[in-house]
């Protein structure tokens, strides 16, 4: 190598090194990451934080704080919104049914000052169980009221019935029904003898991945891929979903608390699965002196943890909420043994996440894997964050 060439060669290697050095690794842009979901609202306020579908939610719900609501009111308002849009598959009207074509419900609420929780599982044509679990803490001396009798005590209180089950709903529940089994009676998309209206025939290719729909999908496909609520994994052009909101609240640091879960559950679940959203101490907790923490992802999981009141327990013992609920995510997965649970790195194979806000202001949200956000409104505004992540 000619003489003059090497600075110029040395300085490449140099700079090189530097930016070895300096570049972060992929532990360090975890960490980094996490870090900056350890933050805490400067200004002061209420802070209303819900899944990565509760935007309007915790706008919603931080605007009633803010002229005075009780913090359980303001969030069983913000989450309505989501329950009352057909879109979002995951909540309330257009949610995904059971294995029967049914859309049932799961919701519980708990009022921190007073201490008070109220839950129903398993409801049916009524679009926003939150609203009756608060009334089951707020009318009765019972924690949780399921199946036909939660339906009478939300007709007893006026709340309308009506189908929750969206064309686009159906259209999967189909899809799902039909993939059963080739040799029943109803027949597979690529068994069909007449064309799908407004779909080319060669469409739906099974997902190589199994994590997302096919090419040539329907806009309804790419639709529930987006959305931002959902735990979804794709077999066969088929969706199978969890997705839920979860939304809490602090009126002010030091002020009180409230917490929400409200979802449709497992897609294509057994009639009468109730999830860890009606939980007390798994898909929600809220104690007014710690902080308020829920969950979504797969219910079975956070239920066998007690997963919303772990991270309300590591977060009294100190803990950041983001802390908290990688705590709980560990948890879970050193609990979870079952093969047909785990991937190749003996890692839980399914998502759940966790999302807290402590009485301090504080707040942050822990998932096991995935580009998710969560949904936060302080006197900085509303806005998505980042959720950290235990694994990649
Ligand atoms: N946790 C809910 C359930 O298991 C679903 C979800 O949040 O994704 O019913």
């Amino acid at each position: 190598m000619p003489e003059a060439t090497q600075p110029t060669r040395r300085a490449f290697l140099a700079a090189s090194a530097l930016a070895a050095i300096s570049a972060p690794t992929f532990a360090q842009q975890q960490l980094q990451q996490r870090q900056r979901s350890r933050r805490r609202d400067p200004g002061g306020g209420p802070v209303v934080i819900a899944s990565g579908n509760g935007l309007r939610a915790v706008t919603l719900a931080y605007q009633r704080l803010m002229s005075g609501a009780d913090p359980l009111d303001a969030i069983v308002d913000g989450v309505a919104i989501i329950e009352n849009d057909p879109d979002d598959m995951s909540v309330g009207l257009g949610g995904l049914p059971n294995e029967d074509g049914v859309v049932e419900l799961d919701s519980c609420v708990m009022h921190g000052p007073a201490h008070r929780s109220g839950a129903v599982g398993a409801l049916r044509n009524i679009r926003n169980p939150a609203a009756v679990a608060r009334e089951v803490a707020r009318r009765t001396d019972h924690c949780m009221i399921v199946g036909e009798g939660a339906l009478r005590f939300a007709r007893s209180l006026g709340f309308q019935e009506e189908n929750l089950l969206t064309d686009k709903a159906r259209e999967y529940w189909l899809r799902w029904k039909a993939s059963l089994s080739r040799e029943d009676d109803w027949l597979n998309e690529d068994q069909f003898d007449l064309p799908t209206p407004n779909k080319p025939r060669s469409a739906a290719p099974p997902s190589p991945s199994g994590r997302g729909p096919g090419r040539g999908v329907s806009d309804v496909d790419r639709e529930v891929a987006s959305n931002p609520a959902g735990h979804i994994i794709w077999r066969d052009n088929i969706p199978y979903t969890t997705g839920t909101i979860h939304c809490s609240a602090l009126t002010a640091p030091g002020g009180d608390l409230a917490g929400c879960t409200t979802t449709s559950g497992l897609s294509w679940k057994l009639p009468g699965r109730v999830g860890d959203s009606p939980i007390i101490g798994a898909g929600n907790y809220t104690d007014n002196d710690t902080g308020s923490a829920g969950a979504t992802g797969r219910g079975e999981a956070v239920i066998q943890i007690s997963g919303a009141r772990t991270v309300v327990m590591r977060m009294e013992q100190g803990d950041h909420p983001t802390d908290a609920c990688i705590y709980a995510l560990e948890l879970i997965a050193r609990k979870t043994s079952a093969p047909r649970l785990l991937d190749g790195q003996g890692r839980p194979n399914f998502n759940v996440c966790f999302y807290a806000v402590s009485k301090d202001g504080q707040f942050g949200a822990a998932c096991f894997r995935g580009e998710r956000d969560f949904a936060v409104a302080t006197s900085a505004g509303a806005r998505l964050e980042r959720c950290a992540t235990l694994y990649d």
